[in-house]
């Protein structure tokens, strides 16, 4: 049975796009593990998203209304001019309040009001056209109605979300549309309501692949754009992503952030005099060797050629000391000729330097760095005038 299992799920892990890892295939279930990053990227794509959406059905809806006009009868044509009103203000609030998204907790409420506008829209509609007797071309457009669950859960399909998420949004336009067929009582058509559900399903079904293959080239696009190619660390990009998000988040609780920018003393003499591979290597080993004595949530990104930023949230600069302390106690590495690896090294943080923003941080510790290096280099600044030797 276990052998089986494992047979099945290699032959899916196969269909899965070349790029992403067999490991990788619960990342499309549930993001219980995605990186941080990736959410950022995530949030925005369907903060955007909602945007066109929104916008779309904020100008389309109350247009609908000259056609029902024509072919409904006036008190129900009121009263839908009337619903139509106040979706397409809804409508309109949420491309307003999406420009805001900062995080997928803002892209859930986002999706979230999304479909629920039309879902209520739905119910509401659907009890109040139930009461009329319509026939012919009115009769046709009131059916036009009831297409509106099967629009908006193949619109679900332009998300990238998991397949738990995909289900979750789709689960109230299901539970809509038994609702709808249970207030509809003795007049409903049973065999042509089943039918139609079971199409939602299968459109549900088509919309949660949909959304998992969004997303998986999503996880791969954005782990090649987050990595830098030699040293596996952050990318100068993605760096500039987390150190924002690390001072918002400090900001918001006022907690401390330190950074340290590091910078690898006469590096263009090893690439001279040894080769530039020879120089690639002694890049890998320092990364190594800094990688392996930070903390579990500090984060490394390489900024420039021979150039790193290390970020220390929750961090103090009395904190940042002893780090900084621990990391040149173990050296850089070795330059192919023994002689050790040395960094300039200018430190910053959030509150004592009174950053109003993560680039004026970065600013700071590039200055001090640079000032370690005209002091004669080999040592870590952590003010702008005074030194402390590594
Ligand atoms: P300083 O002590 O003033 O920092 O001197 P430096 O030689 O380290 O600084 P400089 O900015 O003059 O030179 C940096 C060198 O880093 C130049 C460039 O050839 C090298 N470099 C940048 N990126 C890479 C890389 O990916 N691989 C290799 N091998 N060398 C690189
Ligand atoms: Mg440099
Ligand atoms: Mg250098």
């Amino acid at each position: 049975m276990r052998r089986l299992a494992d047979f099945a799920l290699r032959q899916l892990a196969g269909l899965m796009p070349g790029e992403l890892h067999a490991a990788d295939f619960a990342w499309l279930v549930s993001h219980g593990r995605h990186f941080a990053l990736l959410e950022l990227r995530r949030a925005t794509m369907i903060a955007n998203r909602v945007r066109l959406v929104a916008f779309l059905f904020a100008v389309l809806t109350p247009l609908w209304s000259f056609i029902d006009f024509a072919l409904f009868p006036f008190p129900l044509w009121v009263a839908l001019a009337v619903m139509r009103l106040f979706a397409s203000v809804a409508f309109g609030l949420l491309v307003f309040y999406c420009r805001l998204a900062r995080g997928m907790p803002d892209a859930y409420r986002a999706l979230a009001i999304l479909f629920a506008i039309p879902t209520f829209f739905y119910i509401v509609s659907h009890a109040l056209l139930c009461t009329y007797e319509l026939h012919g071309l009115s009769g046709a457009v009131r059916a036009g109605y009831a297409f509106l669950p099967f629009v908006l859960l193949a619109g679900m399909s332009i998300f990238p979300l998991t397949a738990i998420e995909t289900l979750f949004v789709a689960s109230p336009i299901l539970i809509a549309q038994a609702l709808s067929g249970f207030l509809s009582g003795p007049l409903l058509d049973w065999p042509s309501f089943a039918g139609a559900f079971w199409l939602l399903t299968l459109i549900t079904g088509v919309s949660t692949l949909a959304g998992m293959s969004q997303l998986a080239f999503l996880i791969v696009l954005v782990r090649q754009a987050v990595h830098d190619p030699l040293t596996g660390i952050c990318s100068r990009l993605s760096g500039q992503e987390l150190l924002e998000l690390q001072f918002d988040i400090a900001r918001r609780y006022n907690a401390p952030l330190s950074i340290a920018f590091l910078d690898l003393d006469h590096f263009k003499s090893i690439n001279d005099l040894y080769g530039h591979e020879a120089g690639d290597g002694v890049l890998v080993a320092a990364v190594e060797a800094i990688a392996g004595r930070l903390r579990r949530a500090d984060i490394l990104a390489r900024w420039g050629g021979e150039e790193f930023i290390m970020i220390m949230p929750n961090t103090d600069m009395a904190q940042a000391r002893l780090a900084l302390a621990r990391l040149c106690e173990g050296g850089f590495g070795t330059r192919p000729d023994g002689r050790a690896v040395t960094a300039s090294i200018g430190v910053a943080e959030r509150i004592g330097d009174r950053a109003p923003d993560w680039k004026t941080l970065v600013e700071t510790a590039d200055r001090r760095m640079y000032h370690a290096k005209r002091c004669g280099r080999d040592r870590v600044a952590f003010e702008d005038e005074a030194f402390a030797a590594a």
